[in-house]
């Protein structure tokens, strides 16, 4: 497919007087037609301003339905988005910025400060957003007062070219800007959308950062194209997603295991009905099965699931009626995504089996932007993306995520995937979280280093532990040593930064 219609045109057309954004905050609600309107608007003033298709512009602001405006005018102008993460600092977003060449940065109030200095070091002029700032001639809201209407260009929307950037979550190191394309939104919402059922008459909540692919499109974009709303919350917060579960307004619901976790530790978990909710996936890291035995006490069914910055993200949803059964399973494959797994020898295994997870399809990046060595060592010679993960698949075709490849280490020759340690760890009743490193050892090569969150409430003694795990491990697994700490270094969607853990317990052991 060579073009797509404007996605924000073309749902005005359909369901203009339908909300498609709810900001939670404001309570102000934005139908398809104004979210068009606004869209169409912004991005006439962006090319009024001088900006032309193939720029990049970037966006630094909380969670709003204005970022979607933003994002749609992108894709009407042909402009590139690059949506920052706010949790980085000056010094990180400095060279983020200054590599991309982005041309102009729109900020919210709450990053006035941080957005003025880039622009007094870079040279870069700012485009401030929120009504705080809509008296003010330079901002969003004046912009788009002053510009025209009328529909831009004819419509028609390149499948394959750049639409917007996102890096990756930073997990194993430096974020890559993974070129997002309006053929990938499809992708997903079709992955998506046919997984979960959802229908133009769902609700979900929106607290994810929109600066990662599970913000912008689980399920918030497929809900978009399919006529649905989304209520956008500033950030997370534990107490509103609940109470907004336990209103009924949330029909449809994703979440990354760390959110999870919190919600399984909120005393309100038990007041909602969960009946209520058609679907509520689950992705981005592994998830303990204790959460998703526990969810399942309550009514409600956890689909695990699995995708990544790179692949649009949707390529695996687990059945919720398979997922008692496989449990822990990412499920299949879904429609608009190829898998495969290659072993090391780069055979391709058929059936059952354990490789590294390849994938290609019309939801996979085009690569890497202005970085043509990350792209060729991301892909095959026969054109699939490397995962860079290890998964397993069962003797019905579900898949397992087994690890990531970088994370493997080798204890005394044997291989150790530290998530099946993890797994492990977190069956231990005064255990919440679990994390497991190779760290280098001079009679084992390596060996396991395992860092423990305690389970409020209860006291964690560790001297038990390795004999605890030997009943449950092969000895080459268990870990060596056990630390009880209060918090793990983690990205913006809760992961574990495990290179961080490796360096900060190479230093303590220098
Ligand atoms: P970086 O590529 O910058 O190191 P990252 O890989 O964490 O960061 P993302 O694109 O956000 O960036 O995450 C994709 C990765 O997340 C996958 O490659 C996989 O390792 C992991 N992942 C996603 N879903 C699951 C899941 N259900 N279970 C286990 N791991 C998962
Ligand atoms: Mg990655």
């Amino acid at each position: 497919m060579e073009w797509l219609t404007d996605m924000a045109a073309k749902r005005a057309e359909l369901t203009p007087h339908r909300v498609a954004f709810t900001d939670h905050d404001t309570g102000v609600d934005m139908t398809f037609a104004e979210i068009n309107d606004r869209a169409t608007r912004f991005a006439n003033a962006l090319l009024d301003r001088g900006l032309t298709p193939g720029d990049r512009i970037a966006v630094l602001c909380m969670n709003r339905a204005d970022f979607f405006v933003i994002l749609f005018a992108a894709q009407k102008s042909r402009i590139i988005l690059i949506p920052l993460n706010w949790r980085q600092p000056q010094a990180e977003l400095e060279p983020i910025l200054a590599q991309s060449r982005a041309k102009l940065l729109i900020h919210d109030a709450d990053f006035a400060a941080i957005a003025g200095a880039l622009a007094t070091t870079l040279g870069l002029p700012l485009c401030p957003m929120g009504e705080d700032a809509a008296n003010r001639p330079d901002s969003m809201e004046a912009m788009i007062r002053a510009a025209s209407a009328c529909p831009v260009g004819d419509g028609r929307i390149p499948a394959e070219a750049p639409w917007y950037l996102l890096y990756t979550s930073g997990t194993t190191g430096l974020p890559k800007a993974a070129i997002q394309t309006a053929g990938m939104a499809w992708a997903n919402m079709v992955n998506y959308s046919m997984a979960a059922t959802l229908t133009g008459s769902d609700c979900c909540v929106n607290y994810l950062p929109l600066f990662h692919t599970a913000g912008i499109n689980l399920p918030t974009l497929p809900l978009f194209l399919l006529g649905g709303r989304s209520i956008i919350l500033r950030k997370f917060d534990v107490d509103t997603v609940v109470s907004l579960m336990h209103k009924g307004e949330v029909t449809s619901f994703f979440a990354v295991p760390a959110i999870y976790q919190a919600l399984s530790l909120h005393p309100d978990l038990e007041e909602i009905d969960f009946s209520a909710i058609s679907y509520l996936g689950c992705g981005g890291a592994p998830i303990p099965e204790r959460i998703l035995t526990d969810f399942l006490k309550l009514g409600a069914t956890i689909c695990n699931g699995m995708g990544m910055t790179e692949t649009g993200p949707t390529v695996f949803l687990m059945d919720p009626d398979r997922a008692e059964e496989k449990i822990g399973s990412v499920g299949k494959a879904q429609i608009l995504t190829d898998v495969r797994l290659q072993d090391i020898n780069g055979m391709i295994i058929e059936g059952e089996g354990e490789g590294e997870l390849q994938l290609r399809g019309p939801g996979i990046t085009p690569g890497y932007m202005d970085n043509p060595e990350a792209t060729a060592n991301a892909f095959t010679e026969d054109g699939w993306l490397r995962s860079g993960d290890v998964a397993r698949r069962d003797a019905d075709g579900y898949y397992f995520i087994v690890d990531r490849i970088k994370d493997m280490y080798i204890s005394g020759g044997e291989n150790v995937y530290p998530a099946e340690v993890e797994r492990v760890l977190t069956t231990h009743p005064a255990i919440l979280e679990a994390v497991v490193i190779g760290v280098e050892d001079a009679k084992w090569g390596e060996v396991g280093a395992a860092f423990l969150l305690e389970r409020p409430g209860s006291t964690l003694g560790t001297a038990e532990l390795p004999a605890w795990c030997r009943t449950l491990l092969a000895p080459y697994k268990v870990p060596k040593s056990f630390h009880v700490v209060n918090e793990l270094p983690r990205t913006a969607a809760g992961k574990v930064r495990k290179n961080i853990l490796r360096d900060s317990f190479r230093k303590a052991e220098e």
